[in-house]
């Protein structure tokens, strides 16, 4: 299996990098960066501490999408929407992790599936998989009396509030209650709000340090309140997860695929 990276000098990019190269099963087709990106031209190896491998960053993403099975795609929306069509016009499969897409960025993706297989999710650990299963379950079950915020925390880093896994969260829940989150987020709150709206499903983002991801949600009713906590201690675990969609897809037919469908739940 033909594993490119895109972004490979990024955060993730370069966890990415280390992780196919520990893959027995996957072979590591090269990595690019964006023009100008201080990596291109440093061998995938030494990029990531390891021993050169004599595959160096290239800004062709073309060339590695023809070199490539499939390409993970952990990189910023404009150009994840660029690496769809590529990965439609070389019949390669693609992976994305990128979040803060538009709904016009989806829309451009699941077009994309309909002729090449994508993995897309906001989140690639196993444990926020399960979570999400977990929280829709939870917001079936409990009454409408029962208020759902989720809150979130990362690192000082990152570009896109809430996080691409916060509003999945809250997609789960609404899915639970049989809503459409859209018609009941509420991410903003600031001055003079006034009292809570009655099944809004809202949104708390800090951020600051090096926090690699926490995600909490609260069912919060009169006299008690239930919290579902998952904490991500390393990159590593997204990486991992990636790589594994990477080898799932292998051979699928076109089709916008979940982490749920690559764990089989
Ligand atoms: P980062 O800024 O460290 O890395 C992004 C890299 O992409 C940069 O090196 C940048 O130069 C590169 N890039 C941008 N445009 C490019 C292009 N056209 N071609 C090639 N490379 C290009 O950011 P990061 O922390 O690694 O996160 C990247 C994305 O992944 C973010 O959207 C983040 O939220 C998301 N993320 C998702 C998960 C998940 O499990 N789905 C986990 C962690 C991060």
């Amino acid at each position: 299996m033909r594993i490119g990276i895109v972004g490979g000098g990024g955060r993730m990019g370069q966890m990415l990098i280390r992780e196919v190269l520990n893959t027995p099963g996957a072979k590591l087709s090269g990595a690019t960066e964006r023009p100008g990106a201080a990596a291109i031209g440093r061998d995938l190896g030494t990029l990531v501490g390891a021993d050169p491998i004599g595959v160096l960053v290239t800004e062709d993403t073309a060339a590695l999408f023809a070199a490539s099975d499939a390409v993970i795609d952990f990189t910023a929306p404009p150009a994840t929407v660029a690496h769809a069509a590529l990965a439609v016009a070389h019949g390669t499969a693609l992976i994305v992790g990128t979040t803060g897409l538009s709904p016009d960025d989806h829309a451009k993706l699941a077009d994309a599936a309909g002729k090449a297989p994508l993995v897309v999710a906001a989140n690639f650990s196993l444990g926020v998989t399960l979570l999400a299963g977990l929280v829709r379950k939870v917001a079936a079950t409990l009454g409408p009396d029962w208020d759902i915020e989720v809150l979130e925390m990362h690192h000082r880093h990152k570009v896109d509030a809430p996080s691409g896994t916060a509003l999945a969260l809250g997609r789960a829940a609404a899915a639970g209650r049989g809503v459409d989150l859209a018609d009941v987020k509420d991410a903003v709150r600031d001055g003079h709000t006034g009292a809570r709206t009655p099944g809004d499903i809202g949104f708390a983002t800090l951020r600051g340090g090096d926090v690699v991801g926490d995600h909490t949600v609260i069912f919060a009713a009169e006299a008690e309140r239930l919290e579902l906590t998952h904490k991500a201690g390393s990159r590593a675990i997204f990486a991992r997860g990636a790589v594994r969609a990477a080898l799932w897809v292998a051979g699928k037919a076109p089709g916008l695929y979940s982490m749920d469908d690559v764990l089989g739940l």
